[in-house]
């Protein structure tokens, strides 16, 4: 597998929604919604402004003895004094850990020397505090759980874009544009013209196949958040016979830095407290609309039910008349939590954190 790009330390952060939440100040979106400055290092991404960082990072890469290897890692995480979740698999590494500036750079140089991931790629996040209490390296059968035991990433995927190159190629006659996401992300924001798939959970996408037969024979770029997904989906499509597959290297976040994100309609859905971040600063839109009167609205809850807890979108207005409930049924429920505007609950919230 080749890494290519503009020299940026970056990963997805769409592989931590199985995993875990991140605790996100709205300083920290803020922070996140502007583009990254010229880097330095040619891998990495910030300078340290704050300081503890947060690393996010995925490589699909044939890993026989993945057992051994976590435990490795666990003990020099732990002797570093880093905290985080990593999961660790026969076909890679997906994780974010967290620490002071000088621990992150010991962790990435730890990893770097290993010729498996030297040209692996880390997106840096600034923060007040870390992320995490504790540190976990879990061995698992896949990185990103898709139940396609002959998918292998790391022999077969699809052809990398980069921003630019996908940004020229998305209009083009012939091609399909895939969104592999959820239905709940896509609900939010997607590119223009995106075929999507009515999907709630990653490891549903084989299921949609008949409808994708029709794009066997076209130029199919698949997208996700960023990245770790489509380089699965797009194995998955190779070996189901699609001739011609790419898919956007970095995937949505890294798009939208890049290129500042244009035609990519609505915001990008992201597993954590901050729920959708801008990413087109271009030709921004919105396209969700609030479930109980159409308004559009980028706002998403989750139902004020916790035995429904459904996440989705409700407008800023319906949200007080509806007291976060997505529905007449949901509002008269005898134990509703506490709306406070935010449709963000503590306890439960981890119930839409699927994939
Ligand atoms: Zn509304
Ligand atoms: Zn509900």
């Amino acid at each position: 597998m080749e890494t290519k790009g503009p020299g940026y330390i970056f990963a997805a952060s769409c592989l931590h929604q199985d995993t875990f939440m991140k605790k996100q100040t709205q300083e920290h979106a803020a922070h996140e919604a502007k583009p990254y400055a010229e880097p330095k290092d040619s891998r990495i991404a910030t300078a340290p402004l704050k300081p503890y960082q947060t690393l996010l990072f995925y490589k699909y890469v044939h890993l026989p003895e993945a057992e051994t290897f976590a435990a490795q890692l666990l003990k020099f995480c732990k002797e570093t004094g880093l905290t985080g979740r990593v999961l660790v698999a026969e076909e890679g590494i997906n994780g974010t850990v967290s620490g002071t500036v000088e621990q992150c750079n010991q962790f990435i140089h730890h990893l770097h020397s290993d010729e498996r991931f030297s040209d692996m790629e880390f997106k840096i996040d600034e923060e007040n505090t870390t992320s995490f209490a504790k540190m976990h390296v879990r061995y698992k059968k896949e990185i990103v759980h898709f139940g396609q035991p002959d998918v292998n990433v790391w022999e077969k995927t699809g052809t990398y874009l980069e921003p630019e190159e996908w940004l020229r190629m998305m209009n083009d006659k012939d091609v399909v544009v895939l969104d592999v996401r959820n239905k709940v992300e896509w609900e939010l924001g997607k590119f223009k013209n995106a075929v999507t798939v009515d999907i709630e959970h990653f490891r549903d996408l084989p299921q949609v196949m008949p409808q994708l037969e029709q794009y066997k024979n076209k130029k199919v770029l698949a997208y996700c958040t960023g990245g770790i997904r489509c380089e699965k989906a797009t194995a998955y499509l190779i070996q189901q016979g699609f001739q011609n597959v790419f898919h956007l290297h970095g995937g949505i976040i890294k798009y939208g830095k890049v290129t500042g994100g244009k035609d990519f309609d609505g915001q990008c859905y992201v597993f954590d407290n901050r729920i959708g971040i801008d990413v087109n600063y271009v030709n921004p839109t919105v396209i969700s609309q609030c479930k109980i009167c159409n308004t559009k609205t980028t706002k998403m809850v989750n139902c004020a039910n916790p035995e429904c807890n459904e996440h989705f979108v409700l407008c800023e207005e319906c949200g007080w008349k509806m007291k976060g409930c997505c529905s007449e049924a949901c509002l008269v429920s005898p134990r509703l939590r506490v709306y406070d505007g935010s449709g963000y609950y503590q306890k439960g919230t981890q119930q839409w954190i699927n994939d």
